[in-house]
Order: structure tokens, then sequence, then C-alpha cells
């Protein structure tokens, strides 16, 4: 058996029979879905609201290369420079670089999946630069030495006594703090780091290629300190993440923000459009963006397209059923939940990660709450199909399927044995059939009888 998938049927297992874990999740999960509603009431017309943020994102998919491009020119005009990264290597290079040119010690950093994807922390550890988590789910990640777990709620599974066990034990705190002054502990910590730090980097949750500015959405302000206090800001985003206009922050904002934790709008937006001007007093001296393609342009083909979409709100991940048993971390993936799942084997390969396909119900849910109407379990039947195509199927799989087609197209053979010599056959010689499943229950009679016996009436 593969490695990776190995390791994913260890954790999900453990994870799965983990009651504790199960409890501080549903908690977690509970309390967001008992918001979204509020969140959800503001648009008159939601359905609309969604299928317009999908069209808008297959606008620009169609054509990204053309979005891209412009929004690269009003960037470079309100003073940014580009950078495009084919891969994590050349990202990491490219942040290596300026951190070297600005003879950066310290970086701040606020919460993206980019850097996650590049894994920045370590790898400006290993060249002896300090890079520090400022959003606090992120800081509470970083100071236990995990990563995120959830890609809009980083600690999601972590309850408020395990954040003050976690204080207490690495920054010497009183295990009795309430969450309030965790949180006065976390800021008085954060202040000196942003007054130290030569460099901030940052994500993007959109690019605008109209304006040529990013648009950064956030609750706790880190964000903002992030980007304006340090000499230099480095954006690190994907380039799926472009829409066309400043005008369709309108739709996409409060989308984002209902989507992924009930509000009707996000505590902070900005809209930042390059460095420092001559004119104004905040903002930094400089400032970067690395376009990140890793992988993003296999996702591109028409069949895998529309994963594109994604606005990454999280949504699918909060009513996904296997997220919630095996938790974000069993995925060992930067991208967990059913979008993770759709995407990983593209953005690294089928072979390794294929299994992540296979760990859904395929109970349509996550297309259900997708902000942008993404049709997430076609998705992942696609990659079912792409994988088996490729041949990344095992010789017994392919000969349990042939056999199966065969036997449930031919009726004599299906008539063959009662329910009980069925259930035998398919619950106890197919071993492993059962070991992640529970057991298939056939019918006492075939169809032929029962189909006799109703004609019979
Ligand atoms: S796939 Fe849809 S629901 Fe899931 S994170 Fe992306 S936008 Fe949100």
């Amino acid at each position: 058996m593969q490695e990776k998938f190995a390791s994913f049927l260890t954790d999900s297992t453990k994870k799965a029979e983990d009651l504790e874990h199960r409890k501080k999740i549903n908690f977690n999960i509970g309390r967001y879905n008992a918001v979204v509603p509020a969140g959800k009431s503001q648009f008159s017309d939601l359905e609309t609201a969604r299928e317009r943020a999908k069209n808008v994102k297959w606008k620009v998919m169609e054509r990204l290369d053309k979005y891209l491009e412009q929004f690269e020119q009003n960037f470079i005009r309100n003073g940014g420079k580009i950078i495009w990264a084919e891969n994590t290597e050349q990202a990491q290079q490219a942040i290596l670089k300026i951190c070297q040119e600005k003879n950066c010690k310290s970086m701040v950093k606020s919460k993206s999946m980019a850097t996650e994807e590049i894994h920045l922390n370590d790898f400006m550890e290993e060249n002896g630069i300090e890079s520090v988590e400022t959003d606090l789910g992120e800081y509470i990640q970083q100071l236990d030495g995990e990563p995120p777990y959830h890609i809009v709620t980083p600690a999601m599974h972590k309850s408020k006594e395990d954040v003050a066990r976690l204080f207490a034990e690495k920054l010497n705190t009183d295990i009795n703090l309430s969450p309030e002054e965790l949180t006065l502990v976390a800021r008085e910590k954060l202040r000196s780091k942003y007054v130290e730090a030569e460099i901030g980097v940052t994500g993007a949750n959109f690019i605008i290629a109209d304006s040529g500015s990013i648009a950064l959405t956030e609750n706790e302000g880190n964000g903002r300190l992030s980007c304006s206090w340090p000499k230099t800001h480095i954006v690190l985003v994907g380039i799926e993440k472009v829409v066309p206009s400043l005008n369709d922050l309108a739709l996409f904002w409060p989308l984002l923000a209902t989507f992924g934790t009930g509000q009707k709008i996000t505590v902070y937006n900005s809209i930042i459009s390059g460095p420092r001007k001559t004119d104004e007093t905040d903002g930094p001296d400089e400032m970067y963006l690395i376009l990140l393609d890793n992988g993003r342009s296999n996702l591109l083909e028409p069949k895998t397209r529309e994963s594109l979409y994604c606005i990454r709100c999280g949504a699918c991940l909060n009513a996904c059923p296997v997220y919630k048993n095996i938790g974000g971390h069993s995925y060992g993936t930067t991208y967990s939940g059913p979008i993770g799942s759709v995407i990983t084997p593209h953005l690294k390969n089928m072979g390794d990660w294929k299994h992540l396909s296979y760990a859904s119900s395929l109970c349509g849910n996550c297309t259900e709450v997708c902000a942008v109407k993404i049709n997430l379990h076609e998705l992942l039947l696609e990659n079912r199909h792409e994988a088996v195509e490729k041949g990344d199927s095992s010789f017994t799989e392919r000969i349990a399927w042939k056999a199966w087609k065969k036997a449930s197209l031919n009726r004599s053979m299906m008539n063959m044995g009662n329910g009980s010599l069925k259930n035998w056959v398919v619950n106890k010689v197919f071993k492993g059939w059962t070991t992640h499943r529970s057991d298939l229950d056939f019918s006492k009679k075939t169809f032929s009888e029962m189909w006799k016996k109703q004609e019979e009436k």
C-alpha cells in the first residue's frame, strides 16, 4: 500500500475513534451552523448571488491569462513588483532573495493558506529568519508546532482549556486564564513583533484585475498591521484568486463572510493598491506580489476547472460528515475536506493522493453548501474515474469490479444463491471491504422472486 494512503488510513481511523475530538469539532461546527442563517438573511436572493459569483469565476477561468496580465500591468502601475512562481521552490527562493536584500531577521505573517502550501515558516527557520504567525488561531497552532486544522479556523480542534494549557506550557501563563485574557497575552507578545519585523507577509482573498489591488479580509486587524508596519510587504497568492473588477467585491465579500464564519461582513476588509505613495503617511516602502501556480494550471483542464472557482470559505469542510469524523490533519495536506480531496491529486499527483477522492460518502452536502456552487461531489467522482483510467487502481480492485459488473448485468447470475450467500461472499470473501465500511446487506429474495410474487398478487 502506498505510504500516503497508509498514513491516511492510520490517522483517520485513530481520529474517528477519538470521542473527545468529535465533541470539540461538533461544538465548534455547531456554533458555526448557528450563526450562518443570520449571515444568509442579508441576501434577498441567495441562490442568484451564489450563481452570479460562480459565473464571475467562470468568466475569469475561461480567460485567466488575460485577467492575470491585466492585474500585473495595473499592479506595476501602482508601484508594486510582480514575481511569477511556478512551484514551491521558486516561491520560497523569491521570498528568500527579498529577505536577503533587506537583511531580514524576522518577519510577521498574517493567515495565508498559500504560505502553508509552500511551508514558508519551516523554510524561513532553516534560513535563520524568524517567521511569526499573527492570526490568533495560526499563532496557537505555531506555538503547538502543528499545521492549521481548517482553512478558515486553524485551531478549530482545540477547546479553550486546550489553549490555556498550551499558553501555560509555552508562555508560562496562568492555566486558568479566560479566552479574553489569553487573547490579551497573544496581543502583547505580537505587538513588539510588528515593530521589529523588516518584512510582512500576507496572502490575498482576491486580487483585482481592473485596479491592480489586493483585497484582504480578516477579523483581528493583524493583517493590516502585518502589511503596513514593516518596510516591505510580500503577498503570496494563488493565480486563481483574480476577480475582474473592484465592483465584484460587493458580491464576494458578503458571500465569503457568510459562508466562512456566518458574519454579514468580515470585521476588517482592506483594499491595498501598491506600496505607500509619496503623499501617504502609512504603508510599506516596497510591495511584492508572488503569483503562485504550484499545480493550479493542471486544474485548468476543462473537467476540473470548476474547482478553481473556490473562494476558500471552508463551508464544505464544516458540512462534510467525513471531515467531522476524521478531522483536518488526517488528510495530510494543506487543503483538507471536500475541496482538498478534489484539488490535491491535481496539485500534487494522482498516484499518491487519489485515496482522498474515495474518502467521501458522496452525500453531496458539500455541493449543497458551496458558496460558489462548485459540483464538488461530481468532481470527486471525476477524480476516481481519472485514477482508474490512468491505471492507479490495484489488480484485485479491478478484478473485483469486473466480476461485480459482469454479475450485476446478468440476471441468471444475480439469481444464483440467496441473500445470506451474497452477504457472505461480499462481506467475508472480499476481505477489506468491511474494514472501513459497515456490512452490505442483500435482500433475502432475488429481484426475480420478488417480481414474481408481485405478479401473483
Ligand atoms: S469549495 Fe466551495 S464551500 Fe468549499 S471552500 Fe471552496 S468555496 Fe467554500
